[in-house]
């Protein structure tokens, strides 16, 4: 089964796509880290990808789809949980044609909300570990020793796109790009909304619940 998380920047996708493909043994494609694992290779394309990343642009489709079909291809025999992926329309549109291609396709999206005041608060205060990519909150959810991932021991850091200027530009991006992206999978799969305030544990239980009524 394939599964789609989207919502703004800072609703908490990445902790739930962490905590939710260990529940259901689903392979995640987060996008994001990958863009940021290139990026800190150094490689040619991971300085091209720098230069979106450092604006708060999206990356070109060209780049995502071909990192989204690789990827999926892969992993046709898995269950998918698709994080930050797709981002506009076109690459939206690509995805179901290469889920067709294979004979796959998107069962649930779940949009994942919460007001820009809070979007902000969480962003400011957020830091990952560039090793394990899991995700902390410096109010909320903090690491048991101060910079220090508790899984592996790397020192955490800040991402460099999480300023308030850079989460603007991003907020804004999702409000013209993605959040109409809902009429699209209200077309193509099943689409619910999930109200992201809460613990951790509480927003988990809210997806768990969204994907348990459409499995089985
Ligand atoms: P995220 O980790 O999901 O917050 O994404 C961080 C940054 O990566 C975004 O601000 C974009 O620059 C880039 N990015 C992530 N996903 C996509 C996508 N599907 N399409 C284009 N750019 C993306």
């Amino acid at each position: 089964m394939m599964v789609l998380l989207f919502g703004p920047p800072g609703v908490g996708k990445g902790t739930q796509a962490n905590l939710l493909s260990a529940r259901y043994k689903s392979t995640k494609f987060s996008i994001g880290d990958m863009l940021r694992d290139e990026v800190a290779s150094k490689s040619e394309l991971g300085t091209k990808i720098a230069q979106y990343l450092n604006n708060g642009a999206l990356v070109p489709d060209d780049i995502i789809s071909a990192f989204a079909r690789q990827f999926i291809e892969k992993h046709k025999a898995d269950d998918i949980l698709l994080d930050g992926f797709p981002r506009n329309m076109n690459q939206a549109q690509n995805l179901i044609s290469d889920l067709n291609r294979l004979s796959l396709s998107l069962k649930v999206a779940i949009e994942m909300h919460l007001n820009e005041t809070e979007i902000i608060k969480r962003l400011i205060s957020r830091r990952y570990c560039p090793q394990c990519n899991k995700i902390y909150n410096y109010v909320t959810n903090p690491p048991r020793q101060k910079q220090v991932c508790d899984i592996c021991k790397t020192t955490l850091i800040k991402r460099s796109d999480d300023n308030e200027k850079l989460i603007r530009k991003r907020l804004a991006v999702y409000e013209k790009e993605t959040q109409p992206l809902v009429g699209f999978y209200k077309a193509h799969c099943i689409y619910e909304r999930a109200e992201a305030t809460g613990s951790q544990e509480e927003v988990f239980k809210k997806l768990s619940n969204i994907i348990d009524a459409y499995t089985n």
